[in-house]
């Protein structure tokens, strides 16, 4: 019986072993793992199959995650998406490889971009076998926060506001959106606030190259932390009614250097 039991552990770890060669080359998004997620969870946000992101990580589905631990989500890519090249990958250090090599190697101009993603402290222990993800191509300009068919309740400009009836500027748009719909980083950068904020609620802000920050406010969860790095499409939190709100929407702003400017200048509202 004992060797029987020996054979399938042999051949389950061959199995993984294929399995993990071959993930190298597969696109997704990447999920660091929060306190107290399960494999099911994560399966959930993103609408992916539990078993699919076992096999692409090399994990049994009933395996417990490791809080930090980081997890590639094999989201396939459509064709005429925005975000379509927006999907990373996963490289598999090899013996005599340095971060920098990595980087040239793979077209990408700033190697610390790749040390910064992947939260290594010190580039020089990078180990053969070690996973370091590979960030896509696809973070040009700015995406809709919400791949829902998106209403305008409220457009960027001065108004009344809703509830203290003070004729101000509203510095973002508001979107309709019922509780609980997946909000999107609209461009890839760094996290820069993600709690509650006053009357926006529950709120991300994210910090971009250029000088560029996007922030979501009103929201009833989420899902990344300050310092995560997030690539533009991938999914930040879920949309809610937090802070001074009167129905479930997504407030969401651009500004530059600080200052608001109006979305649907860089945003297809359509
Ligand atoms: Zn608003």
């Amino acid at each position: 019986m004992k060797k029987v039991n020996i054979h399938l552990v042999l051949s389950v770890f061959l199995m993984l072993l294929i399995s993990a060669s071959r993930t190298s080359s597969c696109i997704g998004e990447l999920h660091q793992v929060k306190k107290g997620e399960t494999l099911s969870e994560i399966a959930r946000i993103y609408d992916v199959p539990m078993k699919r992101i076992a096999q692409t990580n090399s994990i049994a589905s009933y395996d417990r995650l490791q809080i930090g631990e980081k997890l590639l989500i094999p989201v396939a890519s459509k064709p005429g998406n925005a975000n379509e090249n927006a999907g990373g990958s996963w490289y598999i250090v090899k013996p005599g490889d340095s971060l920098y090599g990595i980087a040239r190697k793979q077209n990408i101009e700033d190697w610390k971009k790749l040390q910064q993603i992947n939260g290594i402290s010190n580039p020089k222990r990078i180990r053969p076998g070690d996973r370091i993800f590979l960030p896509g191509e696809g973070d040009i300009g700015f995406i809709k926060p919400l791949r829902t068919k998106v209403y305008v309740t409220s457009k960027y400009g001065y108004r009344n506001h809703p509830i203290s009836g003070r004729y101000r500027l509203h510095e973002g748009i508001d979107f309709r959106a019922a509780t609980g719909t997946r909000v999107y980083a609209s461009k890839t950068g760094t996290i820069t606030y993600a709690a509650r904020k006053g009357g926006y609620g529950k709120t991300i802000n994210i910090q971009h190259e250029d000088d560029f920050s996007t922030t979501y406010g009103h929201l009833s969860r989420i899902y990344v932390s300050v310092g995560d790095f997030v690539r533009q499409g991938q999914i930040i939190g879920l949309t809610g009614n937090s802070g001074h709100s009167t129905g479930p929407h997504l407030h969401f702003e651009v500004r530059y250097k600080g200052k608001s400017e109006n979305p649907a200048r860089y945003l297809e509202l359509r």
